[in-house]
């Protein structure tokens, strides 16, 4: 598609969008009485309006049947939680049994760990990206130091080449190799949080495997922005945040993936509650676990019900509109925001460079060279929402759901005045 730089078209396209109309399914924060820009679905989801009846629905339900509730609710919440294995599952490419929702993340990658970072005195390295996550580094740290290790042996980070933005397959599958049978685990953000890069994960899941390491992923920014074959990759475990693309609120409930060979197992290392046993005899209140034979095994706890209620109001329109259609609209918008930025790039006199390799999901990180915070906090005054982060970097993330063609084109604008008018 050849494409312009100017209102009419941007609007043309949002015309010929068949989820324009899913814009009216969110809130949007107000900046000078208007809806926002809004390019930071990345951190935080924008709010679906079917949220709030999830909820208030649950604080009724609490109000007139109590403990009732558990068992006689419009939706009862002894088992709510198992309502969304199976929109999860679809988003992620797995099957309904291999996916949970529990906890949050780094809680949920340390119980993961429990059951798949089993080191000993041979195998006992793990290798991740260069400057992973913060919460993931200090997660793998720990845990390495758990086990009586040393991180500064343990932990092998793949790093990017000198002057190149991106990591290279060929670089971390050579260092999967290399290791062999000392590699103990592989853990990556499937998507990386920084540069937008897209890893993949079907390659190094099967090299990992193949020296006979644990294989998982880290699925952040990669749930809900990416199309993810999770069982068909073979991976052996993954976990995910849902605020982010998936929409769910604040700090909300996180969602597990582990491969079905390792379901229905007594045996299996693993940190075990009384909402990982079988339901049919849970209230029995005996003394010996009998795991759920899915996922949900893993579970500790009774699940919070109100957090995971705005979460299924979410997984509703995922399901309503389907990874497939989501995926083919976010490659034209990130396609188009590209050209904008390139665009205005060649209007105005200090340059910048997109740090995103090919291989992404909606986000393209942004080095501006010669502009500070001040440009930042110029676009957030103009009501366009981004993300900053040092050195130099905003990170643009058009999620489909709610940004449109005509939201590029505007961005393109303010962006352009807010450079000039330094
Ligand atoms: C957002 C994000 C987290 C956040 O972890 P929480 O436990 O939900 O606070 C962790 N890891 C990665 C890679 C992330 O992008």
């Amino acid at each position: 598609m050849q494409f312009k730089n100017n209102l009419e078209f941007a609007q043309s396209l949002d015309k010929s969008d068949a989820l324009q109309k899913y814009r009216q399914q969110f809130h949007y924060p107000q900046v000078n009485g208007k809806d926002v820009i809004y390019f930071t679905g990345n951190s935080l989801g924008l709010q679906p309006k079917n949220a709030q009846k999830y909820v208030d629905e649950v604080m009724q339900d609490w109000a007139k049947l109590a403990v009732e509730g558990h068992f006689y609710a419009e939706k009862p919440w002894w088992d709510y939680h198992e309502r969304l294995a199976a929109p999860l599952a679809k988003v992620v490419g797995a099957k309904t049994e291999e996916v949970s929702v529990m906890n949050t993340l780094t809680v949920n990658l340390h119980l993961l760990m429990v059951s798949f970072y089993r080191p000993t005195s041979k195998r006992f390295k793990i290798l991740c990206e260069e400057k992973a996550f913060p919460s993931d580094q200090y997660m793998l740290q720990s845990q390495v130091r758990f086990h009586g290790f040393d991180p500064k042996d343990a932990i092998v980070e793949v790093k990017k080449r000198e002057g190149e933005n991106a990591w290279r397959t060929e670089d971390i599958l050579a260092k999967i190799e290399e290791l062999g049978d000392e590699l103990a685990l592989v853990l990556i953000g499937g998507v990386n949080y920084y540069n937008g890069q897209v890893f993949d994960m079907q390659k190094i899941t099967e090299a990992g495997k193949k020296t006979g390491a644990s294989v998982g992923w880290d699925l952040a920014h990669a749930v809900g922005n990416i199309a993810l074959n999770l069982h068909d990759w073979n991976v052996d475990f993954a976990a995910w945040c849902s605020y982010k693309y998936m929409n769910s609120g604040p700090g909300n409930a996180s969602g597990i993936y582990v491969h079905e060979r390792y379901l229905d197992k007594k045996d299996i290392p693993r940190f075990e509650g009384w909402w990982g046993t079988k339901k049919d005899t849970r209230f029995l209140m005996k003394p010996e676990f009998e795991p759920m034979p899915n996922a949900d095994a893993w579970q500790l706890s009774n699940a919070p019900i109100l957090s995971v209620a705005p979460y299924l109001a979410s997984l509703q329109l995922f399901e309503e509109v389907g990874m497939e259609a989501l995926l083919e609209k976010q490659k034209v918008l990130t396609a188009y925001l590209e050209f904008i930025l390139h665009e205005v790039d060649k209007q105005v006199e200090s340059s910048f460079e997109i740090i995103t390799p090919k291989e992404r999901g909606c986000q393209l990180s942004v080095f501006l060279h010669g502009e500070g915070k001040p440009l930042f906090d110029y676009l957030m005054k103009q009501g366009v929402i981004t993300d900053w982060r040092e050195p130099n970097v905003i990170r643009l993330a058009p999620a489909p759901f709610y940004c449109s063609f005509e939201d590029m084109y505007r961005f393109g604008t303010i962006l352009k005045e807010g450079i000039q008018s330094k």
